[in-house]
């Protein structure tokens, strides 16, 4: 069995391995996809001391830097279930898809999250020229551009007040009659002069040029109308969904399926740790997801020592 199970490859899953890997205790690290959400990524500029990188060749580093230790990794392999362990000390279960089970006496939990797409034609085209998902990520790119946000949730308001700050103008886009942003939120959107808020609208299609995005279609649903705004940029912010299905009814979750975890990435389980987008921990960022990875890898390592093994 393994003293530290990692599961997920991202940036979290990555810096608890290493970290638990680097206390010289058995380390293994299962993931769907090794490199997780970074291989989705083009430019990455706010990664701290490297001015300028992309997803894939960072997603290849964080592969490297995890096997200059002695970690076993498990690529392409997806959880499918968490049995806890049956007293104090005792190991804990994770079943694979492959029907296969790893044993450990912890696990960190890092399975990351996904951002929900509208699914409309030219988003999948377009994802990355013009379609984007993370504003603090990619809203430097836009500078001085027009820009739509699609949802007027929490993260949709806070999206388009961010973006108001560096790009021309804002459309916000939701679908519904209301925004369902807190109202102090919706208070400083309103007051700023360069956006426009459309209600009971939805987006249909996402128009580009062959390269880049210039425009969406999106149907007044009140009169039926189609109507079109040219722009640059899309950011989409109608949800991101923790990937922790799998995890439901064996650990604490929060309604919007995030791990509930204690700020050293401690969950409702003994000897379960979770780091990253998959947990409560605000702001879903590289740097963020890295430091509460190492957070979990220590903190595996520190009930390691304090427990007797059953
Ligand atoms: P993830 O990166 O999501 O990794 C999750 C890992 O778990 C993957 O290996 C996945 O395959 C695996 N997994 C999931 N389910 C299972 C399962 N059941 N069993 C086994 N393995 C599983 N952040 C920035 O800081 N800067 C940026 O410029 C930036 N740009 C972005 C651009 C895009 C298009 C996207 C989508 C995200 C961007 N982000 C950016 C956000 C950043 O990628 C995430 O915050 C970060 O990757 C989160 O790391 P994580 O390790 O928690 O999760």
């Amino acid at each position: 069995p393994f003293e530290v199970l990692v599961i997920g490859g991202g940036p979290a899953g990555a810096a608890a391995a290493i970290y638990a890997a680097r206390k010289g205790i058995r380390t293994g690290v299962a993931a769907e996809r090794f490199g997780g959400q970074v291989l989705d990524t083009m430019a990455i500029e706010n990664f701290i001391s490297v001015s300028h990188t992309e997803g894939p060749k960072l997603a290849a580093a964080l592969e490297q830097h995890v096997k200059d230790y002695e970690v076993d990794v498990m690529n392409l392999q997806t959880a499918t279930a968490l049995v806890p362990a049956s007293q104090e000390g005792g190991l804990i279960e994770v079943k694979l898809a492959s029907g296969a089970s790893l044993k450990s006496r912890t696990v960190v939990l890092s399975t990351g999250a996904r951002w929900r797409s509208m699914n409309v034609p030219g988003e999948a085209e377009y994802r990355n020229k013009g379609v984007a998902y993370c504003p603090h990520c990619d809203g430097p790119l836009f500078k001085g551009k027009r820009v739509a946000v699609i949802g007027g949730g929490n993260s949709g308001v806070e999206a388009a007040i961010d973006l108001a700050g560096i790009v021309s103008h804002v459309t916000l886009i939701e679908f519904d009659s209301q925004l369902r942003a807190d109202a102090v939120l919706q208070r400083k959107l309103h007051s700023l002069p360069n956006v426009t808020v459309l209600l009971s609208a939805q987006t249909t299609e996402v128009h580009g040029d062959g390269n880049k995005v210039v425009g969406l279609s999106y149907k007044e649903r009140n009169s039926g109308e189609l109507k079109r705004v040219d722009l640059e940029g899309i950011f989409v912010q109608i949800g991101l969904v923790p990937n922790t299905e799998w995890l439901k009814g064996t650990l604490a979750l929060t309604p919007r399926g995030e791990i509930e975890v204690d700020n050293r990435g401690q969950t409702s389980l003994p000897g379960v740790f979770a780091a990253g987008d998959a947990t409560t921990v605000p702001f879903k960022q590289i740097v963020i997801a890295m430091g509460e990875g190492a957070k979990a890898g220590l903190a595996a390592f520190d009930h390691l020592i304090r427990t007797v093994p059953a």
